[in-house]
């Protein structure tokens, strides 16, 4: 699409989803992407393939009430956006979290899509979720949102339609009351919902497969540079799933993992964080990250999570939220001489950070790509659940890791092939798009 076709679709965008910005912003980046790929294939123009693709199949909001323990009744909104079934069943996370409305649910929704593609797995793109805070709630409580969250979701997925799974606010707790009440509206027990736990239907390394697949894509940048992970300090923000798995998987490999973060503030450990204590704080105890620093002496607790991109690092890994990393903090990390980026997170960096770090020579793992470990392994167990087996921890690790490569040379392959070599950025835009694109032509105009 030459540069009038982009502004004139981002200007139909803006008309159409207004006050939507995160959803703005990734059609435009991926639009800008893959302008070089249908300018090469006039065929998708004719057919507005790109324009057919940015808007979902469907999108489903809902009232979702409950009751608190003290009897008082709330009400909040429930979203689940299915996005593209062109190459499977809808499949992407449920969040739950204040910030949530129709904007948030689109953007991850739209970027699922791509990300889906890419995994060589037979899924589409959705996602979903609410602006419920789990936090601060007790178990009953979150326990009686799920159940009323699933009351109306329940009617829209299933196991060859739409198969939800977690993000932020949803793990494995969430999971379990969501699918025991599926479970008892529907009265079958199905691989509808993926991070489900081990012994109900859950898969092996389910719980690592973001972080540790996030881990085997940047091996493989690190490869191309002539380096390995063997004392490199490495930053990584957020201390939640992604986080906490990226860390193990970074330490296993003999990196040094010296700063983590929660959205009061940040930890920098230099002499190495102690990820037994992060999993205690933020997984058993839900606990804040400041409590880390009382626990040992090497490590400074600071106010405020965007400090963390000051930490002097040569990997980081923003694997909190989206747009953590601005153009300054961007900056910074260069100044610092970070030579490796690898997005945990969904559109953790802001436009302008990514064009930082790609005139700045650093290389650029961007979050379809870098992060799809989870729906790879999510992929994973919807196949156990089929063939009612459990692979071990073992078979599965080694399928997401043959996976995480495949998607990383897939990247690699597309940015050589149109014009745009080392940008994996565009490269996983353009492989993304093209395979939904190509099903799509093949399935007619529906
Ligand atoms: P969690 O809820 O487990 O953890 C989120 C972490 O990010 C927490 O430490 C949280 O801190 C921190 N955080 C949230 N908002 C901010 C903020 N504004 N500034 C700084 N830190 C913040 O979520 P996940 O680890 O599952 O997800 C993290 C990211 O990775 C999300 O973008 C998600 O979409 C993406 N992702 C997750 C996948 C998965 O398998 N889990 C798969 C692919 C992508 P606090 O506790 O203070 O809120």
């Amino acid at each position: 699409m030459p540069e009038q076709v982009v502004e004139s679709i981002m200007e139909a965008v803006v008309a159409r989803n207004p006050g939507e910005t995160e959803f703005h912003q990734a059609v435009h980046e991926v639009a800008e992407s893959v302008a070089i790929a249908i300018k090469k294939h006039p065929e998708l123009a004719r057919a507005k393939i790109f324009e057919r693709i940015m808007e979902p199949e469907r999108q489903i909001i809902f009232r979702v009430p409950w009751q608190d323990d003290s009897g008082r009744i709330h009400i909040n909104r429930g979203f689940r956006v299915e996005f593209n079934s062109a190459i499977g069943p809808y499949k992407g996370g449920l969040r739950f979290h204040p910030s949530v409305y129709l904007g948030i649910i689109k953007f991850l929704g739209f970027e699922q899509v791509f990300k889906n593609a890419l995994t060589t797995t037979p899924i589409g793109g959705g996602k979903g979720g609410s602006d419920f805070d789990p936090k601060g709630k007790t178990d009953n409580e979150v326990m009686r949102f799920c159940q009323s969250f699933m009351s109306e979701l329940f009617r829209h997925v299933g196991p060859d339609t739409d198969v939800p799974a977690g993000d932020i606010g949803v793990g494995t707790r969430e999971i379990g009351y969501l699918f025991g009440q599926y479970k008892k509206l529907t009265n079958s027990f199905t691989g509808t919902l993926t991070g489900k736990g081990l012994g109900w239907g859950g898969s092996l390394v389910r719980k690592e497969a973001t972080g540790y697949g996030l881990i085997y894509f940047i091996s493989r940048m690190l490869q191309t540079l002539g380096k390995d992970w063997k004392d490199l300090p490495v930053v990584i923000s957020g201390s939640g799933n992604v986080s906490i798995y990226a860390c193990e998987r970074a330490q296993q490999f003999g990196a040094r993992v010296i700063a983590m973060s929660d959205s009061n503030g940040y930890i920098v450990d230099e002499a190495g964080i102690k990820l037994d204590t992060v999993k205690k704080i933020k997984e058993v105890q839900r606990g804040r990250i400041k409590e880390y620093a009382a626990e040992h002496s090497s490590a400074q607790y600071n106010e405020g999570s965007a400090g963390i991109w000051t930490v002097p690092c040569k990997v980081a890994l923003p694997s909190a939220t989206q747009n953590e990393i601005d153009v300054e903090s961007a900056q910074s990390l260069v100044k610092n001489g970070c030579i490796a980026v690898g997005e945990g997170a969904n559109m953790p960096s802001t436009p302008e950070a990514i064009q930082t770090f790609i005139d700045n020579g650093v290389s650029f793992g961007p979050a379809k790509a870098a992060n799809a470990g989870g729906v790879v392994t999510s992929a994973l167990e919807m196949c156990q659940n089929s063939m009612r087996l459990d692979w071990t921890f073992e078979e599965v690790d080694k399928r997401l890791h043959l996976i995480m490569d495949s998607i990383y040379d897939q990247a690699v392959q597309a940015a050589e092939a149109f014009g745009v070599p080392g940008n994996l950025a565009d490269g996983a835009n353009i492989a993304g798009f093209l395979k939904v694109a190509h099903a799509m032509m093949a399935q007619g105009l529906v």
